[in-house]
């Protein structure tokens, strides 16, 4: 399997936003380079959102993309904040059934393979002009990969650094929308939990220093006690965390489960005496690249903790197994979350 997103489907579908006409006509073509300006203000100056979302076979034989209408919200709202036209949502949900429907003999028949279709889509400024204002054409393409899984790699579960020095994100800033410059920023604290023998940076509260807001590019869970009702805490959305639409499903999945599902915030320093003395039993980040992602142990300035056992939590595994259960269509989901594509047509299948 080539690495994450390395190796793109034959497609891509582009629209193109002017003054004039607003957004154009979306295309259907062949995945080929995009030829911009030098002077491309996306480039230059950063005006550029995205999103992520993903396809997966159901069990009967049909595909279905996850939660769309919510990631159609979400990059309507990151295109607001950064002053770009949104897409309207009628335009992203046809722009992803296309591409899904011409490039879903990619995925493989069987529901159980573990590879899903990941659909990127993105939306920059085109213009050429490097006046500091927001840009007079945008761009929309959308791609996809097949893919097994961000973490698939990796050990699991994952060995955690809390950076005592850099954020993410801080109030009224850009942290709770996909915006293209909030992630090579972060690049530096990856590395540097590299270097302490960690696979990724645990993200605290810019004021204090001492909130636990997410981790890498994922959000991030708690789960209090254990039995029949453990909670499952995550961090109230306060504008400096993403909105994670898996984060927003794993809460309802939570409830279905029997689970007390809570958003309160959790500090680092309570993080480790609850983990130290079996409050907190498990840890877990979750996205739409990495699903459900166990924590085994978490790193701190000069002290090293365990959670739980070190292990996959039950809960954790419980939430993981519903949540691709609901993904493809194993187990009923709520109305809405699964957008089924019909199968090609003939004509499709063969282009
Ligand atoms: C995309 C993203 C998430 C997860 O969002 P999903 O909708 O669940 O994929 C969490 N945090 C950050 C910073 C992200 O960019």
């Amino acid at each position: 399997m080539a690495e994450f997103g390395e190796s793109f489907t034959a497609h891509m579908v582009t629209s193109e936003w002017t003054v004039d006409g607003g957004w154009g006509p979306l295309e259907l073509g062949p995945h080929a380079p995009v030829s911009v300006p030098p002077s491309m203000v996306g480039l230059h100056y950063g005006q550029v959102v995205f999103e992520g979302l993903k396809v997966y076979r159901q069990a009967d034989g049909s595909v279905g993309i996850f939660r769309a209408q919510a990631h159609a919200a979400r990059l309507a709202d990151s295109a607001r904040r950064l002053v770009i036209p949104p897409l309207p949502e009628p335009m992203f949900l046809k722009a992803v059934d296309l591409l899904t429907a011409a490039n879903q003999d990619s995925l493989p028949r069987d529901a159980g393979s573990g590879l899903s279709l990941y659909l990127r889509p993105l939306l920059f400024a085109s213009d050429s002009s490097l006046a500091l204002r927001p840009a007079r054409s945008y761009k929309f393409v959308l791609i996809a990969f097949v893919t097994e899984g961000f973490f698939a790699d990796e050990p699991d579960p994952l060995p955690v650094w809390v950076s005592p020095v850099h954020t993410r994100a801080a109030p009224g800033g850009t942290g709770n929308v996909k915006f293209a410059g909030n992630y090579a920023p972060t690049y530096w604290a990856q590395e540097e939990a590299r270097m302490a023998g960690c696979r990724q940076v645990v993200w605290l509260d810019a004021i204090e220093r001492r909130w636990v807001e997410e981790l890498g590019g994922m959000n991030i869970f708690f789960v209090r006690g254990s039995g029949s009702t453990p909670q499952v805490v995550t961090p109230p959305l306060g504008g400096t965390l993403l909105p994670g639409v898996t984060r927003d499903t794993l809460l309802n999945l939570s409830g279905r489960l029997g689970y007390e599902p809570r958003e309160e915030r959790v500090s680092v320093s309570q993080w480790q005496e609850e983990c130290n003395e079996g409050t907190i039993t498990e840890t877990f980040a979750c996205g739409t690249a990495a699903a459900v992602t166990p924590v085994g142990t978490v790193r701190y300035r000069d002290v090293e903790w365990n959670v739980g056992t070190g292990m996959t939590g039950p809960v954790t595994a419980d939430l993981r197994q519903l949540l691709t259960n609901v993904q493809t269509g194993r187990v009923p989901s709520p109305e809405g979350w699964i957008r089924f594509v019909p199968a090609p047509t003939p004509r499709n299948a063969a282009s």
